[in-house]
Order: structure tokens, then C-alpha cells, then sequence
């Protein structure tokens, strides 16, 4: 059973509310060969992305993917938010903890696991590889409006 996810769209935002992290096993993602995957919720859709996806995911203790994939247009960013695995990108095991960014390009063939005794929490971004003009602070602009909480 899927827990509903809470969201709201207004004119210029949307927002969901995935509740913490240590529940997201109540998440079920449907995959169309894999069938329920529990624990990951893809975000595209409640939030309307346009430029991005974006996942959430939780691997048990002792467990990971059951299979390596890759990707045809998307590089994807691994950002792991809690708990210790390990990340095979090709034929690279990379130590993966709390704090540890991953980027992996189109072709790298990759799959992750939770070799640790507590839950491994982490975030996929995946965006068109080549087509980012603009980062950091560069597309950002400073505008007049004033911040509605400030006096
Ligand atoms: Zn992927």
C-alpha cells in the first residue's frame, strides 16, 4: 500500500511533504519488469519537474539493487543522506557514508547496496547530461520584492 503523498501547487512552486525518512518504506514505486520496489518515491510528478528528476530512496540493512543499469540522456547525482553501503559504478567499488556526493555519467553502469546493519537514505537527481548553461549563484538574480516575514 502507497502512502499518499501531500502536495500543493501554486502558481510558481510545488510541494510535497515525503515525511521522515526512516517511514519512506511505506513509498512503493511501480515498476513495469520489477514489479513494487518499497522505499523509493520518484518526485517528477507531484512536484511537476520540468528540468530534473528526483528520487528518494532507502535501502535496508543488507540489501541493494538487484540489478545495474545505466542511463540513455540522464546523468544522475547520489547524495546520501544517512546510514553506509557501497556504490559500483563499472568495475569501481566506491565506500559510500552520510555526506558522500556521486556523480555518474550516462554510460557508467552502476547499482549500490546497504552493507551496513542500519538503513541506508539517499537522493537521485537526474538531469540531462550536457545541457546545465548556468550554475551556482550565475542564474540566480537578486530581485526587488522584500521577504515576507522581514520588518
Ligand atoms: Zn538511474
Amino acid at each position: 500500500m502507497t502512502a499518499p503523498l501531500k502536495t500543493e501547487h501554486g502558481i510558481n512552486f510545488s510541494i510535497a511533504h515525503a515525511g521522515a525518512w526512516q517511514d519512506l518504506a511505506q513509498h512503493v514505486f511501480r515498476h513495469a519488469a520489477m514489479g513494487d520496489v518499497r522505499g523509493k518515491l520518484f518526485l517528477k510528478e507531484p512536484l511537476q519537474l520540468t528540468g530534473m528528476e528526483i528520487s528518494l530512496g532507502t535501502i535496508p540493512a543488507g540489501r541493494g539493487t538487484p540489478f545495474t543499469h545505466r542511463h540513455r540522456e540522464n546523468e544522475e547525482v547520489y547524495i546520501f543522506v544517512k546510514g553506509r553501503g557501497q556504490f559500483q559504478v563499472d568495475d569501481k567499488i566506491l565506500e559510500v557514508r552520510e555526506g558522500t556526493v556521486v556523480r555518474v555519467a550516462c554510460a557508467g553502469v552502476r547499482a549500490w547496496r546497504n552493507n551496513s546493519s542500519e538503513p541506508l537514505h539517499y537522493i537521485v537527481i537526474q538531469a540531462k547530461s550536457g545541457t546545465l548553461a548556468n550554475g551556482t549563484i550565475t542564474d540566480g538574480a537578486v530581485v526587488s520584492e522584500k521577504v515576507s516575514w522581514s520588518d
